[in-house]
């Protein structure tokens, strides 16, 4: 199994390859078409199994197909809320930083911007980033709604959510700000759940925001 097997764009493919990946992980064997064929998943890996090659590769194949529109000339430069096409939710600063710096990699020749914004850091810089356009933002839950808050991301044109270790972001009392990010998006969108436990709380808070998912256990 390569790669390329997994029909993704052959951009990402050098890419991985140049990366020094040669061999898709379990958990991307398994993600990796599902999310291109536009389904729900909910996968059980941990960190370290390559969960972030296995949302981030097929999200960046989705967000080139249908090419980048977040050019900043399309918006005036003060005022107009950033539209978020691709929504990453982390538990920690830190996992952000180190999911940016991930897809920031996989997404080079492609286009498409990402951007990351989490607590402890200036909002203005955050907001100048955002004026350069993103399609992709990787966040923690409680920066993001204040950048919701104030109107410098919107997010109704979500087509794109992923909850990256869900179970650590409900440990760590975000629940509610889950739920208040969710009901500003439209519900038609693709969402990728990834957790390492499944206990009572997680999969509630999985089978009511997923629409049929995939299983992908590893
Ligand atoms: P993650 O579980 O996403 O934190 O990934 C763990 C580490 O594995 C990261 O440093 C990745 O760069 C690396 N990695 C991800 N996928 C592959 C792969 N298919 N082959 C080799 N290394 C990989």
């Amino acid at each position: 199994m390569s790669f390329h097997a997994l029909g993704l764009q052959s951009q990402l493919v050098e890419t991985v390859t140049r990366l020094g990946f040669e061999t898709p992980t379990p958990v991307q064997q398994q993600a990796i078409p599902e999310v291109l064929a536009g389904h729900d998943i909910l996968a059980g890996a941990q960190t370290g199994t390559g969960k972030t090659a296995a949302f981030g590769l097929p999200l960046l194949h989705r967000l080139m197909d249908t090419g980048s529109d977040s050019l900043p000339e399309a918006r005036d430069a003060a005022g107009t809320p950033a539209r978020v096409r691709a929504l990453i939710l982390t538990p920690t600063r830190e996992l952000a930083q180190q999911v940016y710096d991930n897809i920031t990699a996989y997404s080079e020749g492609t286009g498409v911007k990402t951007v990351v914004a989490y607590g402890g850091t200036s909002m203005k810089m955050q907001v100048a980033a955002l004026r350069q356009g993103v399609d992709i933002l990787i966040a923690t839950p409680g920066r993001l709604l204040d950048h919701a808050h104030v109107r410098t991301i919107d997010l109704a044109d979500v087509q794109y959510l992923v909850l990256d270790e869900a179970d650590r972001m409900l440990d760590m009392g975000f629940i509610d700000d889950i739920k208040r990010i969710i009901r500003r998006m439209k519900s038609a969108r693709q969402t990728l759940f990834f957790s390492a436990t499944f206990a009572g709380p997680v999969k509630k808070l999985a089978y009511s925001i997923l629409q049929e998912p995939k299983l992908i256990e590893v």
